[in-house]
């Protein structure tokens, strides 16, 4: 059976193909007008390639369409959950059709490998698409590999990206190491007050 596997990044390859390839012939779709700037897009997209090579696994990417993105997504940028329910739809739904078109049997994606994902509405949403499309969607709930793709994919030297990769969740990351940040200076400083404090008394 051949199978499109939607993949946002090479870390979260790894675990799926290895459980994927011996019961499919998997094909790997870059398809990811979420990831912002360019150059950000490139880099998931180089660094999956070259993993995907390693592997002898064929790359399909259809044409970046960060507009298509902006369309659809956008108007939920303050949405919460919604947006990124919106944002798999979009991806899955391109991956599905891509699919359809191509002769592929089935369609999956990568994106349950990671826990800050919702891995219950990426199940709806693949679903959705791939009925959508005539295709079959191999569900799949990857997080319990989070933790040994994390390892391979240091291991490997990969590029790790630190935001999901949207503009907004590129600000909302920085917000949170800013203030991740912000809090541990206020407690060396707290700590370093009260032994000031302790040794004065
Ligand atoms: S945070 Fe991630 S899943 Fe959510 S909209 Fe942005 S890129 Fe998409």
């Amino acid at each position: 059976m051949r199978l499109l596997l939607h993949t946002c990044c090479a870390p979260c390859l790894i675990e799926p193909l290895d459980r994927l390839r011996d019961a499919y012939d998997v094909t790997v779709a870059y398809a990811n007008p979420n990831v912002h700037p360019w150059a950000e897009y490139e880099r998931r997209r180089d660094t999956l390639r070259e993993y995907a090579a390693t592997r002898g696994i064929d790359v399909i990417e259809p044409p970046y369409d960060p507009a298509s993105w902006a369309e659809r997504v956008g108007p939920l940028a303050n949405a919460g959950a919604e947006r990124c329910r919106a944002c798999y739809a979009l991806r899955l739904g391109q991956a599905a059709d891509y699919a359809a078109t191509h002769g592929f049997d089935a369609v999956a994606t990568t994106l349950t490998v990671s826990p800050y994902q919702d891995a219950a509405a990426i199940s709806e949403e693949g679903e959705r698409a791939a009925k959508r499309a005539s295709v079959r969607y191999i569900d799949r709930d990857y997080r319990a590999s989070y933790p040994e793709a994390t390892r391979r994919s240091r291991e490997l030297g990969m590029y790790r990206q630190n935001y999901c990769g949207c503009v907004l969740s590129d600000v909302e990351a920085r917000r949170e190491r800013a203030a991740r940040k912000a809090a541990r200076q206020a407690e060396k400083a707290a700590r370093a007050q009260a032994a000031g404090g302790s040794g004065e008394s």
